[in-house]
C-alpha cells in the first residue's frame, strides 16, 4: 500500500487540476505535457527498455493526426472511426518500417529513423489532399457519452485517461514474459536469442507498439487542435520526444512522465524569459536543452527519474510465488543413449581451421569434458552446436535429428541449455526474472494477453519455476536481488538455473569454472554431479585440467581444433600427447 501511495496521489491530483480554480492557460500545458508523455512512453519501450534509437516517433504522432484530420474534415467520419483507421494506418507503416529499419545496428538504426522521419514529414506538406503545409483545418470535436469535447478542459480528461492507461499498460507488459524478452533486447541479442526469444520481431512488436502509441497522441492532438500542419511532426519534434524520455529516464514508465512535463513547462519559461534577455526572437529554448542533455549524459545517464525514485518507498520487486501448478517437463533420454553427436564438424574462419573435422558422442546421463588448451577451438565448437555460428562442413545431431541448420533459439527449444564463458546477465534485473527469462520458451503468453494481465497464472508458474531452479542451485536466498550485484561465482550459478529453467535434457557450459575460487570451484563441481545424478547430460567445455579430472565421465581432448585424444580421464590424463599439447613435452 504504502509503494503505491505516491501513485494514488498523483492519479487523485491528475483528477482534481481542472475542477480547483486552475487558470485555463495550465489546463493547456497540462493537456500538452499528456500528449507528449504518450509518445514518451512509447520510447521508454523502444529506447530506454529495447535499446533502439528513433528520432521519427513525431511521423507516427502525424500519421495519427492527419488520419483522422482527413477522414473526420473530408469524409464526415467519427472521430472514433478516424482513430481506428490511423492505428491501423500506423501499424501497418510501423511494420514495414520496422522489418527494414530494426535490423538495422549501431548507428544506421538512428539514421533511418531521421531518414523515414523527415520523408514523413515532406509527405505531408506536399500532399494536396492534406492540403499541403497549410493542413486542414475544421476538425471536429470528439463526442464521448454525449458530451462534446470542446474546451481544453474537457478533453483534458480523455488526454489523462489515456495517459494513466497507457502507463499501467506498459507496466504490466515489461512485468511479464514479453517484458522479460524486450528487456533483454538492450542487454545481449545473442543470449536472448540462446534463451528462445525471436529478437528481430520482439524488436518489430517494440517499434509497433511505440509507433501506436504516438499515433493515439496525434489523434488526440488533432481533435483538441481542430486542426494539423506538417510543423509539429517534422525532425524538430521527434528530437524534442526523444530528449523528453532521456531526461526524464528512458528506462523507466515514470521517467517519460516527469521528461515530458518538466521538458514542457521548461520550454514555456524559456520561450517567454529568453527573447526579452535576447532581445529577439528564435528556438532559443533548443540551444538551452542541448546543453541540459549534454550535461544530463554527463552526470546522470539514467535521467532524473532514478534520483527522483530514491526518495520514495522502495519497491519490492517481483514477489517469489509460494506455490504454482509445475510447468510440463520434457521426456529425459535413456541412460547410455546417444544425445548429442557431432559428425566431421568443421569450422573455417578464412584460412583458419578452428574446428578441424571433430567428431564426438555425448550419451544421455554422461558428463563428458571437452578440453584443450587456449585457442584450441572448445569455444568456437561450443558456437557450432549452440547454432551461434554456422558449421563450414560436416553436421550435427541431437537426439537424432540436424540441428546445425537451425537458429539458436530452435535449438534451445530443442533441449539444449547453454551459459556463456562471459556472464550474460541482465544486471538491472532480480535474478528470478533473469531465471525466469530462461523459461520464455515454456510460457505462451503474448503482448496483448500482458497489458491486460491475462497472463497471470502462467507468469506465476514461470517465476515459480525459476524459483524452483535458483532453489536447486543454492540461490533461493537471493532471488529478489539485483543480478549485477551477485559475486562473479553466484553469477555463473544463476546463468546454470537460468539455463536449467529451459527444461534442457543437455546442458552446455563453456568454462563455467573460469575465474571461479577454489571453495566455489569444489561447490560448482558438486552441483554439476547432483544435475547428473537427476539424469541430465552435460558438455562442459573447460581449460582447467584439474577442474574436470574428478567431475567428468569421459573427455574429448582437442589441439589446434582437432581432437588428439579421448577417453577416461585417468587415461586421457597419462596419453603421451596431452602432455605435450598441455606441458610442452616436460615430464
Ligand atoms: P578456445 O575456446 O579453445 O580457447 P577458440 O574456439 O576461442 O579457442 O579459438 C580457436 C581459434 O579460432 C583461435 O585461433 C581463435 O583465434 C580463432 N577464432 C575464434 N573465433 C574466431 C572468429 N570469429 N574469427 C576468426 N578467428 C576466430
Ligand atoms: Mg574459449
Amino acid at each position: 500500500m504504502r509503494r503505491r501511495l505516491p501513485v494514488l496521489l498523483f492519479i487523485v491530483l491528475v483528477a482534481l487540476l481542472p475542477v480547483l480554480p486552475t487558470p485555463p492557460f495550465w489546463i493547456t500545458l497540462a493537456n500538452y505535457i499528456g500528449l507528449y508523455a504518450i509518445v514518451a512512453l512509447g520510447l521508454v519501450l523502444l529506447t530506454g527498455i529495447g535499446g533502439m534509437t528513433s528520432f521519427g516517433q513525431a511521423a507516427f504522432v502525424g500519421l495519427g493526426a492527419y488520419a483522422t484530420a482527413y477522414l473526420t474534415t473530408q469524409l464526415g467520419l467519427s472521430p472514433w472511426l478516424g482513430l481506428l483507421a490511423g492505428l491501423a494506418i500506423t501499424a501497418l507503416t510501423a511494420f514495414a518500417l520496422g522489418a527494414i529499419t530494426m535490423r538495422l545496428s549501431g548507428h544506421y538504426l538512428p539514421l533511418g529513423t531521421i531518414a523515414w522521419g523527415l520523408s514523413l514529414f515532406y509527405l505531408f506538406g506536399n500532399l494536396d489532399f492534406l492540403g499541403k503545409y497549410d493542413g486542414i483545418n475544421g476538425i471536429p470535436a470528439i463526442d464521448l457519452f454525449g458530451l462534446t469535447l470542446q474546451s481544453g478542459r474537457a478533453i483534458y480528461y480523455l488526454i489523462w485517461v489515456v495517459v494513466i492507461l497507457a502507463l499501467l499498460a506498459l507496466q504490466n507488459l515489461l512485468d511479464s514474459r514479453s517484458g522479460r524478452a524486450m528487456r533483454a533486447l538492450n542487454g545481449s541479442a545473442l543470449m536472448a536469442e540462446a534463451m528462445g526469444v525471436n529478437t528481430t520481431w520482439m524488436k518489430i512488436v517494440c517499434f509497433v507498439l511505440a509507433a501506436l502509441l504516438a499515433c493515439l497522441s496525434g489523434w488526440l492532438y488533432a481533435h483538441m487542435q481542430r486542426a494539423v500542419n506538417p510543423t509539429p511532426f517534422g525532425l524538430n519534434a521527434g528530437i524534442e520526444y526523444l530528449f523528453m524520455a532521456v531526461v526524464g529516464g528512458a528506462g523507466y514508465v515514470w521517467g517519460a512522465l516527469l521528461g515530458s512535463a518538466l521538458l514542457t513547462i521548461l520550454k514555456d519559461q524559456l520561450q517567454s524569459i529568453l527573447p526579452k534577455l535576447l532581445g529577439s526572437n528564435g528556438n532559443f529554448e533548443m540551444i538551452v536543452f542541448g546543453v541540459m542533455m549534454v550535461l544530463l549524459l554527463q552526470r546522470a545517464r539514467q535521467g532524473l527519474w532514478p534520483l527522483l525514485r530514491g526518495w520514495m518507498p522502495a519497491s519490492v520487486g517481483v514477489q517469489v510465488p509460494v506455490s504454482a501448478e509445475l510447468l510440463p517437463q520434457r521426456v529425459r533420454p535413456a541412460a547410455g543413449a546417444v544425445l548429442l553427436h557431432v559428425q566431421q564438424a568443421r569450422k573455417q574462419f578464412g584460412g583458419l581451421v578452428a574446428v578441424n573435422d571433430m567428431e564426438f558422442v555425448v550419451h544421455g546421463g554422461e558428463i563428458l569434458g571437452l578440453i584443450g588448451p587456449n585457442g584450441a577451438g572448445k569455444s568456437t565448437m561450443f558456437n557450432l552446436v549452440t547454432g551461434v555460428l554456422p558449421l563450414t562442413s560436416g553436421q550435427i545431431l541431437f537426439d537424432g535429428q540436424r540441428i546445425d541448420t537451425l537458429p539458436s533459439r530452435e535449438i534451445v527449444r530443442r533441449g539444449i541449455g547453454r551459459t556463456f564463458q562471459h556472464v550474460r546477465l541482465l544486471p538491472a534485473m532480480s535474478v528470478l526474472e533473469n531465471v525466469a527469462l530462461g523459461g520464455h520458451l515454456r510460457g505462451h503468453a503474448g503482448v496483448l494477453a500482458s497489458i491486460v494481465r491475462a497472463d497471470r497464472k502462467e507468469e506465476q508458474r514461470l517465476l515459480f519455476e525459476a524459483a524452483r531452479q535458483l532453489e536447486r542451485v543454492g540461490l533461493g536466498h537471493l532471488a529478489q536481488a539485483e543480478a549485477g550485484s551477485l559475486a562473479l561465482g553466484q553469477q555463473r550459478v544463476l546463468e546454470i538455473a537460468r539455463a536449467l529453467c529451459c527444461d534442457p535434457t543437455l546442458l552446455l557450459l563453456d568454462e563455467p569454472a573460469a575465474g571461479l575460487r577454489y571453495q566455489e570451484k569444489l561447490a560448482l563441481a558438486d552441483l554439476l554431479r547432483k544435475l547428473k545424478a537427476e539424469g541430465l547430460s552435460i558438455l562442459l567445455v573447460e581449460h582447467d585440467m584439474d577442474f574436470v579430472m574428478n567431475l567428468t565421465d569421459r573427455l574429448v581432448v582437442m589441439e589446434f581444433g582437432t581432437r588428439i585424444a579421448e577417453g577416461v580421464p585417468a587415461e586421457v590424463q597419462a596419453n603421451p600427447a596431452v602432455l605435450e599439447a598441455y606441458l610442452g613435452g616436460v615430464d
